[in-house]
């Protein structure tokens, strides 16, 4: 029979390969090579020799790409709770009446535990101090919370911060901490954010059971993400040795902070007892999930009196210093048509058995499975780039340098990107995306059998809630996605269902034992996770017709347009919001959201319900351009399905115009495919933010993780800004109008 592919391993075959090959041993095995010891960020040298000597066993050849870039390293830290007493003659002495441990328990049971090397607590791009002040509870820190504060008039001036972990990107509270002039930040895992699986609850904790272990401490990044990622001393450009550098003020913070466990919070939350208003008082969203009231906090805000002080130091060692990329090639048949797939490979911890190197197993997996497939001769038809990126925990540093460097040749060739970061943290698998990328999500999913099936035959599509998020940003394809207008996902199998055992993110508890024991008995879900990424990668690279659905995305973008008209309803007609029914993820929006809320207004001069009605009208300019981009998006695709049909039907080998023709018009629909999301790149940038380039999609810039849909828009409207709102307008208008029109062009 006359097959459309006459290559010696076809695609059908490869599928096949890429779910035979990958196997749950081996994943165990990279997972415990990478989580034997420390590899943070500018110190693994070792691991990336290891990868690339590994990914050239496989069969793929690989190289290891160097950049300079300004990191920290902890020094020293502490964190006291201070007390002055009077004494019988009227003289008074201040006293420690707690020393914070800083450190995590060692546990017997888990190895990683107790390495003599591991890696002290702290945040990374945090400013180095020592500040002693009353201390301020400020809920998760988000935007929001610091407006309540602001409202209740709460003095924050001079100040420490105490805030739970959870709703947005840590950096972004020290930011607004340090813009409303507080002076130090301190950061804890409030149980109550673990849904049932507490302690309280009754629940053991690790290692006896899934709560969290109390002493674990969640290290991370501060720097500030949403206003730009990468090395703060290079922003835009390659951090290459000898590059020249910028001054980092405005993209780190500069009051010090650090992480905490929640044993260790319990004092100083303590003593804010009795002082200053409770949570509860300031509004419903501040007792949402709060986990210490067993334990005797009652959640006042505070300040202390200027009797009970906290002494918080950070010290940290800036350096510029060589972190290492390994990137691996395939070379495809496509001239210039580039896929990527990426992991990061650095991490907080010893351990990192979830966060990074689920993903790095994965990987491993999905390159040895491709090393399968090229020994049986297969060529694939594009390049497949694979890249273990280092530095991502300080800020993505690893894979925006590279972007950075390669941005002309990204930007002519590269057709998507795919990452993978947490690749198991649990049994729920969980995507977002691009919209053009929705489809092949689908459709990987649905061929993939569920490690946990109960009906038999189940797929991960089948057991999936569906649900695809927008790209915020918190991994590497950040820059991919929003600098350089790349079509992105990242997938993994994640946690957070009340059942699911709490993982211990940046904690040295996520480690193998953890990994083993709680998160991926036996590494079902890696093996799954190998097959779900596998097959993404050779639908991607290996079709003649670009996977994408240009009609779906244009329908998404008209979604994104009614979420901002949401936003005008409501500050036309604000309506009370019922808490206990919504969502967390529809709080977490709410609440990450930035709406200056305290802003003083001549009502005379200035009525926002009547911007906002206007505004709302000329939102259906956007919609009428989205209504071109559909119909030609829509045009696109059903071009793109009757080629597929050509190509199934084969053209025999003599008949040379009609092949000819047939190469011709797949490559007509693959340029229009392939830089579609590219023409919603605005050379200036997003106001005040520049090196965020795409008005689609960027992180919120006040949230971080979450993502913003037409960011610039939405902004102007968080903070009144009506004639910026349609400034906004106009250049989302004309983008979108512009793009329509290229796709109506066949190439
Ligand atoms: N995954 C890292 C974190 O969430 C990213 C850090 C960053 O984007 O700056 O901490
Ligand atoms: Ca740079
Ligand atoms: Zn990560
Ligand atoms: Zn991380």
């Amino acid at each position: 029979t006359l097959s459309w592919d006459p290559r010696k391993v076809t695609y059908d075959q490869l599928r096949r390969i890429i779910l035979d090959v990958p196997s749950s041993e081996k994943a165990e095995e990279w997972s415990r090579y990478y989580t034997a010891g420390p590899h943070l960020a500018g110190k693994n040298l070792s691991q990336a020799v290891w990868t690339k000597e590994k990914w050239e066993e496989f069969g793929v050849s690989s190289q290891i790409v160097a950049y300079d870039v300004y990191i920290n390293y902890p020094v020293d830290h502490r964190l006291a709770l201070i007390e002055k007493q009077e004494q019988e003659d009227k003289a008074s002495t201040w006293r420690v009446s707690y020393e914070a441990s800083l450190t995590e328990d060692i546990i017997e049971d888990d190895p990683t535990s107790s390495l003599d090397d591991r890696i002290p607590t702290f945040h990374g791009y945090s400013a180095s101090g020592n500040v002693t002040a009353p201390v301020v509870y400020v809920n998760y820190g988000t935007f929001q919370d610091f407006e309540d504060l602001l409202k209740a008039n709460v003095s924050l001036g001079g100040k420490i911060a105490i805030a739970r972990y959870g709703g947005i990107f840590r950096g972004l509270k020290v930011k607004r901490a340090q813009e409303l002039g507080m002076v130090g930040v301190i950061l804890y895992s409030d149980p109550g954010d673990d849904g049932d699986i507490t302690e309280e609850k009754g629940v053991a904790p690790y290692p006896e059971g899934p709560a969290r272990q109390p002493t674990s401490v969640q290290r991370g990044s501060t720097q500030f993400l949403s206003i730009a990622p990468g090395d703060p001393t290079t922003p835009g450009y390659p951090s290459k040795p000898g590059a020249p550098r910028q001054p980092v003020d405005g993209a780190i913070p500069s009051i010090p902070s650090i992480p905490i466990s929640y044993v260790d919070a319990l004092p100083i939350l303590k003593a804010l007892n009795g002082h200053g208003p409770a949570a509860g008082d300031l509004n419903q969203y501040w007792t949402r999930n709060i986990g210490l009231r067993y334990k005797g906090v009652h959640y006042n805000i505070g300040p202390t009196p200027d009797e009970v002080v906290v002494n918080l130091l950070n010290q940290q060692e800036y350096v510029t210093t060589p972190l290492w990329n390994v990137i691996g090639i395939i070379n495809g048949t496509i001239p210039n048509d580039v896929l990527i797939v990426g992991n990061h490979r650095d991490a907080w911890i010893a351990g990192g058995a979830g966060d990074p190197n689920s993903g790095s197993a994965v990987l491993n997996e999905v390159i040895r499975s491709f090393g399968e497939a090229l020994r049986l001769g297969w060529k694939p038809l594009r390049t497949i780039v694979f890249a273990s990126w280092d530095g991502e925990e300080y800020g993505l540093v690893g894979s925006t340098e590279w972007v950075e460097e390669y941005l002309p040749w990204l930007n002519e060739a590269n057709v998507a990107y795919l990452n993978v970061d947490v690749g198991v943290k649990g049994p729920h698998f969980s995507a977002s995306a691009s919209p053009l990328l929705d489809n092949i999500i689908h459709s990987a999913a649905r061929s993939v059998l569920s490690p946990n099936q109960t009906v038999p035959g189940q797929t991960v599509f089948d057991v999936w809630d569906k649900n695809i998020r927008t790209m915020g940003s918190g991994s590497d394809f950040t820059a991919f996605q929003d600098f350089a207008g790349i079509p992105s996902l990242d997938v993994g199998f994640g946690s957070g269902a009340p059942d699911d055992a709490v993982y211990h993110y940046h904690s040295n508890y996520d480690s193998f034992y953890w990994m083993e024991n709680f998160g991926d008995p036996g590494f079902i879900y890696h093996k799954a996770m190998s097959q779900v990424m596998g097959l993404l990668t050779a639908q991607l690279a290996d079709l003649p017709i670009i996977s994408f659905k240009a009609g779906h995305y244009a329908e998404s973008l008209e979604k994104y347009v009614s979420k901002v008209e949401d936003k005008l309803d409501a500050l036309i007609s604000p309506k009370a919001m019922d808490v206990d029914s919504m969502s967390e993820e529809a709080i977490s929006e709410l609440r990450g959201s930035h709406r200056e809320t305290s802003k003083v207004v001549d009502a005379n001069a200035y009525n926002p319900r009547r911007e906002a009605r206007i505004l709302k009208e000329d939102l259906s300019r956007i919609y009428k351009s989205l209504g071109h981009l559909k119909a030609e998006g829509e045009q696109l695709d059903r071009e793109a399905e009757i080629l597929e049909g050509r190509i199934r039907e084969g053209i025999p080998w003599w008949n040379l115009p009609a092949r000819w023709f047939l190469v011709r018009d797949i490559r007509s629909v693959n340029q229009r495919y392939k830089y579609l999301d590219r023409k919603f790149l605005y050379a200036d940038g997003l106001d005040g933010r520049p090196w965020f380039k795409h008005i689609v999609f960027a992180p919120g810039l006040w949230t971080g993780y979450a993502g913003a849909v037409f960011p610039g828009l939405v902004e102007s409207i968080d903070v009144e800004d009506w004639e910026n709102a349609r400034r906004w307008v106009g250049i989302i208008e004309t983008k979108i109008l512009f793009s329509a029109s290229d796709l109506a062009v066949r190439k």
